[in-house]
């Protein structure tokens, strides 16, 4: 887990260039017959990473967090809507409401749990999407996404060696 941890860390900058160029050769026919490879890919390489030794993501991507999300969180904090907002959420350039802060406010850094992992928001259940048939949907985002989960740069190691000619 470690040198996983040690190798992505040293390659992962160099890699997205070419990963960026990779992804943009995925052309509309074989969009279908990918989906269910990558899937394959995901699960192999989450069989070797522990989410809860890298949380990287919660640490450094403040997630999207939509009306939902935000209704159900709050109830859960037992708190009121408007409360929960003013307290864990901002606006974004994009005008996407995320958490304010990064890391994020509910993760424990002690042992890298979610303390609202129950009703976390739909942008955290999915990430990195890249399982569930959801790769080539959010194609553009992989190259940057590898940049911050060691799982996405694995995934997309295996794709480049497996199938150069994509
Ligand atoms: S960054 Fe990737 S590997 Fe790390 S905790 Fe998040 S999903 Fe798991
Ligand atoms: S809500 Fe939970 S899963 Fe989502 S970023 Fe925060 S700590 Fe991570």
């Amino acid at each position: 887990m470690e040198n996983f941890f040690e190798e992505w860390l040293k390659r992962k900058d160099k890699a997205v260039k070419e990963n960026k160029k990779f992804l943009k050769k995925i052309s509309k026919s074989n969009e279908k017959k990918l989906n269910p490879i990558v899937d394959e890919i995901h699960n192999l390489v989450f069989e070797k990473i522990d989410c809860l030794s890298c949380a990287n993501c919660c640490k450094s991507i403040p997630p999207i967090v939509n009306e939902t999300d935000a209704k159900r969180v709050s109830k859960f904090l037992g708190m009121k809507i408007t409360a929960f907002k003013d307290e864990y959420l901002r606006m974004d350039e994009d005008g996407d409401m995320v958490m304010n802060l990064s890391p994020c406010p509910f993760l424990d850094m002690d042992d890298n749990k979610c303390q609202i992992y129950e009703v976390r928001p739909k942008a955290c259940r999915e990430y990195p999407h890249t399982d569930n048939y959801q790769f080539v949907k959010n194609k553009k985002l992989h190259a940057i996404n590898a940049q911050y989960c060691p799982a996405v740069f694995y995934i997309l190691e295996k794709l480049k060696e497996d199938y150069p000619k994509i």
